[in-house]
């Protein structure tokens, strides 16, 4: 087990389009592992690789639900409908919430750690935090889609 640095904004890192992945080995595997271990770390719900100083279009999600640990591999949006609004943070922004309109649904396409192909779709919080963590592979941050920005006491009384 190994605990990766976290960047945080600002940082170059962040805002940058990350290359697709073309080799998928034991270093690959590796860095999904320690990516996973960084972000139970840090109590997060997904993690990119820009965020750990990778630009490398990896992104790793796990709500804790169902679906267990979801690992995303040069992913795409391919279908999205509907759209959803609810509070989101990042890892990079330690203690800031906002806010944010996604789709409701996607249907994503990506390679898993072997290279394999594969679809997923996601509905609801599961789906948001798939585009959140498929943005940064854009260098796109969520504090640019931040409709209001939320105390954290306010997110609390959420649940
Ligand atoms: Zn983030």
């Amino acid at each position: 087990m190994s605990i990766m640095k976290l960047v945080l904004y600002p940082a170059e890192v962040l805002e940058k389009r990350c290359e697709r992945v073309k080799i998928f080995d034991r270093k690959l595997a590796v860095f999904l592992d320690d990516m996973y271990d960084t972000m139970i770390e840090f109590d997060g719900v997904g993690l990119a690789a820009p965020q750990v100083g990778h630009t490398q279009q990896i992104a790793i999600v796990d709500i804790g639900d169902e679906h267990g640990r979801i690992e995303l591999i040069n992913p795409k949006v391919i279908e999205q409908r509907g759209e959803q609004v609810g509070p989101e943070g990042c890892l990079s922004f330690p203690g800031l919430f906002g806010e944010v309109e996604r789709a409701d649904y996607v249907k994503v396409h990506a390679q898993n750690r072997k290279g394999r192909p594969f679809v997923m779709e996601a509905r609801g919080f599961l789906a948001r935090a798939m585009q959140h963590e498929i943005d940064h592979l854009h260098g796109i941050l969520f504090t640019s889609k931040v409709l209001r920005y939320i105390e954290e006491d306010e997110l609390e009384t959420e649940g």
